[in-house]
């Protein structure tokens, strides 16, 4: 029996109508978007789980901040005050706005890598990783072996495995490991938490060996959720109690702000205590986001998120927000769906490879998943597996994922009850043909992060 709905912590101001396409028109849209949903239109989605990312619905107060937002080009009042806001939280000395979060990457990593270094993290994001490699350094995905094994239901299941780092480190050699970095929830892994035992442990391998640890932070605010939920000793802090805690262990982070801050855009780049480190951001802050007390942002931008970072904390807010999560995974397990276990932050991870069995890594079992739900029902989705893995940097070959997936990410504030029986749905009477789906292949793809662009075609055996 499917668990009980926590009912939304805040009520609907103003709609925005979808429409519906028939089924063959559907056929019609995702074979001229040749079988890539990031290139279908928006408006021809009835249900848009592409990414949580930058999808949020802002509150009135956010809204008002908008018209507040002071437009300087130096030294505006939003910039003070999303500052404030980010020493607040975080309890950092240095807090630097910048577009988005590939844009924080793109800033720090130039800065502390090159040839010959290696970037250590439980995970990699996709845009984290391409920014590793575009700065000339290796990325090493280091999370634990639970993670692999959408069955095993583990608490902490975005980890760092800390036996293994301290052997990559010796591997390698301390001296050209450019940064740990910790990604909290771990996004590649299924939105997994990462507990705050394992962050503190990472943050001593560090210590120890000399290397700067960073946190890749877009989904703190679930993280600290989830700690509290779950991490014996934290039953009764706060969250923000708890992000404290977990940012005290770390020199900076990388943040995109389009997810647990609840914006359209917007990231952050936050330094400890650095002056030296800070100042070189400040100058490639200029070259490639605008002046620093902007950072490529409007200044109504940098006001939405000012606020943002505070409703992103509320206790309910994330109660509601989490527990659509466990509602969706709960009538999953009822039809006997398998998806990363128990269920991440920001979205229902499905195990591709468990629906179809007969479809290898290279024909991508998580991509077509996401062409069946849009042409069962309208809903956008994506592979988070071996086609948005991508291939081999050194030799050009595919590589073969972790694990296929394919993410149903859950945009905040945004859709109801409803909505998540249509996804519940449509995943059921996909399972009941899934025999007869066939994989994909790729017939044009561009270099770096093709997952967006490239162009697929059916198989027919
Ligand atoms: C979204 C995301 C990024 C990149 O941020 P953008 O705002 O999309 O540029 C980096 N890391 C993680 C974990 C993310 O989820």
């Amino acid at each position: 029996m499917a668990i009980k709905y926590i009912p939304e912590p805040f009520r609907i101001k103003m709609v925005e109508t979808i429409k519906m396409l028939t089924p063959e028109e559907r056929e019609q849209k995702i074979a001229e978007a040749k079988y890539n949903l990031f290139n279908l239109r928006g408006e021809d989605c009835y249900i848009d789980l592409l990414t949580d990312s930058g999808t949020n619905a802002m509150s009135q107060e956010q809204w008002a901040g908008v018209m507040r937002g002071d437009e300087a080009y130096a030294g505006a009042n939003s910039y003070f005050k999303l500052v404030e806001a980010g020493q607040d939280i975080f309890g950092y000395k240095h807090i630097q706005p910048v577009h988005q979060g590939r844009a924080a990457e793109k800033v720090l990593f130039g800065l502390l890598m090159g040839e010959g270094k290696f970037s250590i993290s439980n995970m990699h994001f996709d845009t984290t990783r391409a920014h590793v490699e575009l700065a000339g350094a290796r990325a090493i995905d280091c999370v634990v072996a639970e993670a692999g094994d959408p069955s095993i239901r583990a608490p902490f299941k975005g980890n760092m495995d800390l036996e293994k780092l301290e052997q990559i480190i010796n591997e390698r050699g301390a001296e050209n490991i450019g940064l740990v970095i910790m990604t909290i929830t771990n996004n590649s892994a299924g939105g997994q938490p990462v507990s705050v035992e394992n962050v503190r442990e990472t943050s001593k391998i560090c210590k120890k060996y000399g290397i700067k640890f960073c946190i890749d932070a877009a989904r703190y605010a679930e993280n600290a959720y989830f700690v509290k939920q779950r991490e014996a000793g934290y039953e009764n802090k706060s969250i923000k109690e708890i992000i404290k805690e977990i940012f005290g262990y770390a020199d900076m982070f990388t943040m995109s702000a389009k997810k647990d801050t609840i914006v359209n855009m917007g990231g952050l780049l936050g330094i400890k205590e650095d002056d030296d480190l800070f100042q070189a951001i400040k100058g490639r802050t200029i070259c490639f986001e605008g002046f620093i007390t902007y950072g490529g942002l409007s200044g109504r931008d940098l006001e939405a998120l000012a606020i943002g970072l505070y409703e992103g904390l509320d206790e309910n807010y994330l109660r509601y927000r989490i527990g659509q999560m466990e509602y969706l995974a709960s009538r999953l397990d009822d039809a006997g769906i398998a998806y990363q276990a128990p269920v991440g932050g920001h979205g229902v991870f499905i195990d591709a490879r468990a629906m179809f069995p007969h479809i290898p890594y290279y024909e991508f079992p998580g991509q077509a998943l996401a062409i069946e739900l849009y042409k069962e029902a309208g809903i956008r989705t994506c592979d988070i597996g071996s086609y948005m893995l991508g291939n081999d940097p050194d030799t050009g070959k595919q590589l073969e994922a972790e694990f296929d997936f394919t993410r149903l990410a859950i945009p905040r504030r945004v859709y109801t009850q409803a909505h998540i029986d249509v996804m519940a749905d449509a995943l059921i009477a996909i399972k009941e043909r899934a025999s007869s789906i066939k994989g994909y292949r790729i017939t044009w793809e561009p270099p770096v992060l093709r997952h967006f662009q490239a162009h697929l075609a059916p198989l027919d055996k």
